[in-house]
């Protein structure tokens, strides 16, 4: 055991844990990264200081200085956290459709949130476009700009895949997650490739995404929809350009959640759905991969942030979970 000298220095390192469940039903190894153990719960904590510590060293951000970012929510938690660590203001526009928790967790952090309606990415009022533009017309602020500011890859090529690497002592076959910026998986992706080309890397991709037929048939075609959070991309965002992919799978919400739910019920891990379809993911590539094969995975955020959402049986209902 340690200690730490401050926040900032928890986020990473995170533990790798064993599922047995998706073991047992893809006949090899399946590993998740346990992200929902970063100070703000997700995934996101890697990208915000990355982009944060980008925008010092460019010299950018000013003392006291404010940052703004468009986000599904979680990569807003990381940012406020950063900001009020090292004294900066935050502004967070996120889509109203996004978990109640999270904007709670936001307000709670003293970030000024702004919410605005869905809208396709084409539309002037998308989150991503109304952040750019508050950041241009607020004096002394930078736009995080997590979908093509590439230093959100960077966390995950010099951390989560080098942390991976060693967790699993070099004997990993396969990597898999969904994505939202592409930041993890493109940076994961590089950075396993770089210590064994043969690491195999997967997309797994939920319906309403356009990336699964972009890496299969080379056009951006969605079909259906989810109600996961923070992954769906309908683009090549600046972060998966180069991503060393190798095979793509296309998963349900209901794949996701019969996932989530068994990790509940048989091993006490409460997560998100964004989890859930890694995990179905990981368990379809092993299977690919051949008996033994060992598989690893990112458990990006805890379920305590969707209480109110996918964890409530009404709301499930209401969208068709079973
Ligand atoms: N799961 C959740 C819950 C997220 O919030 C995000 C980030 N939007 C992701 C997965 C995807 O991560 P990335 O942005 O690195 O693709």
């Amino acid at each position: 055991m340690q200690t730490y000298p401050d926040t900032l220095s928890l986020i990473g390192h995170t533990p790798l844990v064993r599922l047995k469940g998706p073991s047992e039903a893809s006949g090899g190894e399946i590993y998740g990264k346990c992200e929902f153990a970063n100070p703000g719960a997700s995934v996101k904590d890697r990208a915000a200081l990355f982009i944060v510590e980008d925008a010092e060293a460019r010299g950018v951000l000013e003392p006291g200085g404010t940052i703004v970012e468009g986000t599904a929510g979680n990569t807003g938690i990381g940012i406020a956290l950063v900001a009020n660590a090292k004294g900066y203001k935050t502004i967070i526009v996120m889509p109203d459709t996004q978990s109640k928790e999270k904007m709670d967790t936001l307000r709670a952090l003293g970030a000024e949130l702004v919410l605005v309606p869905a809208a396709p990415f084409s539309s002037p009022c998308h989150f991503v476009h109304t952040s750019r533009r508050i950041a241009e017309e607020t004096p002394g602020a930078v736009w995080a700009n997590q979908f093509d500011n590439i230093a959100n890859r960077r966390a995950h090529i010099v951390g989560t895949a080098e942390e991976i690497w060693e967790q699993m002592e070099g004997r990993i076959d396969g990597f898999t997650c969904a994505v939202g910026t592409g930041g993890t998986l493109a940076g994961v992706g590089m950075g396993l490739k770089a210590h064994d080309e043969r690491v195999s890397i997967a997309l797994s991709d939920p319906h309403g995404a356009a990336l699964y037929d972009y890496y299969a048939h080379g056009e951006l075609k969605s079909e259906g929809s989810s109600v996961a959070e923070g992954i769906g991309q309908g683009r090549i965002t600046a972060n998966l350009e180069g991503a060393p992919i190798d095979t793509q799978f296309r998963i349900s919400d209901q794949e996701g959640w019969d996932w989530v739910k068994r990790l509940l019920d048989e091993e006490g891990l409460c997560l998100g759905l964004s989890s859930g379809i890694n995990v179905a993911g990981a368990v379809r590539l092993a299977r690919e991969l051949g008996p033994g094969s060992r598989v690893a995975t990112i458990l990006c955020d805890t379920g305590f942030r969707y209480l109110s959402s996918l964890h409530d049986p009404e709301w499930r209902e209401s969208k068709g979970l079973r």
